[in-house]
Formats: structure tokens, C-alpha cells, sequence
């Protein structure tokens, strides 16, 4: 089994840490990844200062400079997604080509940062004073802390690391630790493509590192992706140190189907979003809203398509599901069950039953006749469960998703266009979409929850460089 290692300053070491992790294939739980330990105070005491000393030397570079190494990264991510892809799938047990795609995507995002290296920093302001040069600059913050989740292990990474860097930044980062020789793969295609030692230093390890990097008073930054109370508590504990911080958060989202609806459409729509990456993402569809009058045929629909579905190895390209991520994550879903069983539901498909021994398979699972206040309707399973409710039309259907306490994504899925701009007008929430999945991002536009769902700028697009920088205002006094 190869060793587990941080990247500090460019130097590969394992970390030093009491704490330990079993990384296992969750479709195969014989096949141990790795047994390691996490980084100790003193591991990310050294990686903050890798990140603040390799500071002067990043910023030093031209933005061209900076782009041509994360241009040349996502090139090599690129190349590498199908071999990285097979790891991907091993370590986390996303599909295979969903794998493969996300670091295909992860790429580019790092190509698209590398792009903002010909646009403006700033701007040329008119002053009010004669003879005086005015004008607006970005500058970088300093070494920010990364710290993301193990749902996305390539591109969550990449779009918090492409925008801190084209800015001028340096970064330590702590990926989920159930993904280890994924995050050394991406290190490791920084370091190929020319990223100066101490650039991103790579920290492993869980919740106490986390913790240790939220409050390490030589970041003056965190970017957190991952769950709600987490990150409302690393968004508080940095700001009571007077930090900046920016957090993606979780979603409960929800697909309303209009009574206009195509319904064959709106069925993959909610199998794509549902169902994909067996409902672990955080734009996945975990609600569905069907107007009474299409409800029978919808769900008749909706279940047969899923009954479909094949479960089971990742790694086979037939697999539309894999398994969930960990024992942690195998637990808690199939506690939502039993509590939905227990409050009187029966699922119309799936349930408890264990359908692939030897790893962690959960049946996808549709429960009906939900109502809006059940947790089954408001909390958060990231996993493959949909409820589905029952509303009379739009305005109820825009007050069931915005009642509960995220705000990330939602669907309605109509041919009414009158009912298409109410839907977009009233949601709360950052994401829209109208005949799309909930699921399903695009890296130039910003991405970002409401409510429980985001703290601080969006992420993707360019929003995001207002969280990495610092402006300056300088004026110039060229009076003789
Ligand atoms: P998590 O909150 O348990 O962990 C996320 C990251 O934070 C991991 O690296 C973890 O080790 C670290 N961490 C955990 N506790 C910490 C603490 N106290 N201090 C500092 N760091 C800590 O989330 P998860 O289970 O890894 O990921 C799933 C969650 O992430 C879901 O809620 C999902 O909706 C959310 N998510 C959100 C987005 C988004 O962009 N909104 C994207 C992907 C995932």
C-alpha cells in the first residue's frame, strides 16, 4: 500500500498527526485505500508557513506567469481523467464516467482562472483633484486556507484553487480525507505543470485539522465547501478572529413539476438530478412537486424509470449507482428510511434492503405522498431519496420549496413561460433552472447557496475574485 503524504514546501512527508483513517473502496470494503494518520498542529504550523513564505515569490510573478502553470495543470489534469478517473472511482465510489467527467471539468476550471490573466484588475477613475491619476487595483490577500469535501474531489478543489492563485495567492489546502491519492494526484499535476514549491501545500486530515486551519491566524482566508452546521460554524469562528470567509453549504433542492409539464422530460430530469453520484451532490434533487392533476401518471413514470436503474460497481460502465461514500454516510441515509418507515411511509420503490453485500449499496428510493414538514422533506439525506409531494400549482409549490432552511438549487419543469418567470422570479435560492436538472453547474456563472446553503461570495464565475482580493485605491498627484 503506498503512503499517504502531505506536500509542505514541495517536500512530500506523512503527517504527523495522533489521529488515523481507514480509506476504503466503498464498493468493496476488502479493498483498504489506505491507513493513515492525519496532520498534527505542528504539520499545518509548517504548511501555513510554506504558504506565507512562498507568498512574495507568487505574487512576484506576472499574471501570465501564474496562468501559464494552471493553463498547463488543467492540460495535464485532462490528460490523466481517465486513469484519474479510475481512482476517483475506487477511493470515493463515484461512477466511472461521471468520474472522468468531473476531472475533464476540473481542468478546464483551472484553464478558465488561468484566462482572467488577460483581463483588467482595476480600474481608471475620474478624479475630482487636477492633475491627479486615479485608478483602482487587485491585490491578493495572502496564504487562504482550502478546505473541501470528498463529494467532488477534483473540481471543488479546482475551482476554489484556480482563482486564489491567478490572483497571487498561496494556499494550504485539506481535501476530505477518504480521497488521499486523488488530492496527491491533483498536487501533483501543480507541481508538473510549474507550480514554485510552498505554492499549495497539500495538509490531510479531518475535523480537527480542519479546525486547526479555521483558526490559524496567518490565513486570512477560508474557503470552505461541505456541510451546514460545519460551515456556519467555520464562517463564525473566522470572523470572531476578524478573518474573511466564504462557505458552500448543503441544499435540500426540489424539482416542481407544473401541470404544463412534458412529463417524459420531467421524469429524467428527476432521475438525472435524484439519482446521479446516488444523490450525493449538493445540488442534487431530493424533493419532487407534482400538481395533483399529473400526479398519478407522473409517479407511475417516476417509478418504473427508476426500477431501471442498474446498482452496483462503480467501475462498470452499465452502473447508473454506486455506492454512498462511507459508513458514516451508509448509516445516516438508511436512517432517514427507517424514520420515514416509522412516521408511516412504505417506499413505491427501494427501502432498507440490502441489495449488494460487501459494500455500502443503497436501492435507489422514491417515498410518496410526502408533506412539506416531515424531515423527509427538509433535511438534508445526500443520498438516493426523493420524496414526493403533492401541491395545487405554482404559488404553492414556489411557498413549499422556499420553506425550508437552504436555499441552493431548484427546478420547475413546464412549457408555461408565464409560470417559468414567476418560478424565477419568487425562489430563494442561488440556482434556477427551468427543464434542467437541479444538479449541474457551469464554471463561468457564480454558484452559490441562500440561506443555510451559502455564506460570503458565490463560488465558479467571477465573483469570486472579490472573496481572493484586496483592492487598493491609488492616486497620483502628477501636478508640476
Ligand atoms: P463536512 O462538512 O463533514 O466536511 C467537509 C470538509 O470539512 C472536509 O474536508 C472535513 O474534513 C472538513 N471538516 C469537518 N469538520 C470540520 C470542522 N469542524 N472544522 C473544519 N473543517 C471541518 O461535509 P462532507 O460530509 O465532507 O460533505 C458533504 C456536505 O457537503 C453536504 O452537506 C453537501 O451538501 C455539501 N456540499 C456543498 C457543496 C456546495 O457547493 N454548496 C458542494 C459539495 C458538497
Amino acid at each position: 500500500m503506498p503512503s499517504v503524504r502531505n506536500t509542505i514546501a514541495g517536500r512530500h512527508a506523512e503527517p504527523t498527526g495522533a489521529e488515523r483513517f481507514r480509506a476504503i473502496n466503498p464498493a468493496n470494503l476488502d479493498d483498504v485505500i489506505a491507513d493513515y494518520a492525519f496532520s498534527s498542529p505542528a504539520d499545518i504550523d509548517r504548511a501555513v508557513a510554506a504558504a506565507r513564505h512562498a507568498f512574495p515569490v507568487w505574487r512576484g510573478r506576472t499574471a501570465a506567469q501564474r496562468a501559464e502553470i494552471l493553463m498547463q495543470a488543467g492540460a495535464i489534469l485532462q490528460s490523466r481523467s481517465a486513469e484519474l478517473g479510475v481512482l476517483m472511482t475506487r477511493e470515493m465510489g463515484k461512477p466511472l464516467a461521471e468520474a472522468v467527467a468531473e476531472i475533464g471539468y476540473a481542468g478546464r476550471v483551472l484553464q478558465f482562472y488561468a484566462s482572467e490573466a488577460q483581463r483588467p484588475i482595476g480600474e481608471v477613475l475620474a478624479s475630482g483633484r487636477p492633475d491627479v491619476h486615479y485608478y483602482t487595483q487587485r491585490e491578493p490577500i495572502g496564504a487562504v486556507g482550502l478546505i473541501t469535501p470528498w463529494n467532488f474531489p477534483f473540481s471543488i478543489a479546482c475551482w476554489k484553487i484556480g482563482p486564489a492563485l491567478i490572483t497571487g495567492n498561496t494556499a494550504v489546502w485539506k481535501p476530505a480525507p477518504h480521497h488521499p491519492f486523488c488530492s496527491q494526484a491533483l498536487l501533483d499535476c501543480l507541481l508538473r505543470a510549474g507550480m514554485p514549491e510552498g505554492v499549495v501545500n497539500l495538509v490531510h486530515g479531518g475535523a480537527e485539522t480542519g479546525a486547526a486551519i479555521v483558526g490559524h491566524a496567518g490565513l486570512p482566508a477560508i474557503s470552505f465547501t461541505g456541510s451546514t452546521p460545519v460551515g456556519q460554524a467555520i464562517f463564525r469562528s473566522v470572523s470572531h478572529r476578524l478573518g474573511r470567509a466564504q462557505c458552500e453549504m448543503g441544499g435540500k433542492n426540489g424539482l416542481y413539476v407544473h401541470r404544463s409539464a412534458d412529463l417524459s422530460r420531467a421524469v429524467t430530469l428527476a432521475v438525472e438530478g435524484g439519482f446521479r453520484s446516488a444523490g450525493q451532490k449538493c445540488t442534487a434533487t431530493s424533493r419532487v412537486l407534482v400538481d395533483r392533476a399529473i400526479l398519478s401518471d407522473f409517479t407511475e413514470m417516476l417509478v418504473a424509470r427508476v426500477a431501471e436503474l442498474k446498482l452496483g460497481d462503480p467501475s462498470h460502465a452499465a452502473t447508473f449507482i454506486g455506492p454512498v461514500v462511507d459508513d458514516r454516510q451508509f448509516a445516516k441515509v438508511r436512517q432517514h428510511i427507517e424514520a420515514a418507515m416509522a412516521h408511516g411511509h412504505r417506499p413505491a420503490i427501494g427501502g432498507l434492503d440490502k441489495p449488494i453485500p460487501g459494500g455500502y449499496f443503497i436501492a435507489p428510493t422514491i417515498f410518496t405522498g410526502v408533506t412539506p414538514d416531515e424531515p423527509l422533506a427538509q433535511e438534508e439525506i445526500f443520498g438516493p431519496v426523493v420524496a414526493v409531494l403533492p401541491v395545487d400549482g405554482l404559488t404553492e409549490a414556489i411557498a413549499v420549496l422556499n420553506g425550508t432552511p437552504y436555499g441552493l438549487s431548484s427546478t420547475i419543469v413546464t412549457n408555461d413561460l408565464v409560470a417559468a418567470q414567476r418560478f424565477a422570479r419568487d425562489i430563494e435560492c442561488g440556482v434556477v433552472n427551468v427543464n434542467l436538472p437541479t444538479a449541474g453547474v457551469e464554471m463561468h456563472a457564480p454558484f452559490g447557496g441562500w440561506k443555510g446553503s451559502g455564506l460570503g461570495q458565490p463560488e465558479q464565475g467571477l465573483k469570486i475574485m472579490e472573496f481572493y482580493t484586496h483592492w487598493r485605491s491609488i492616486a497620483m498627484n502628477f501636478s508640476s
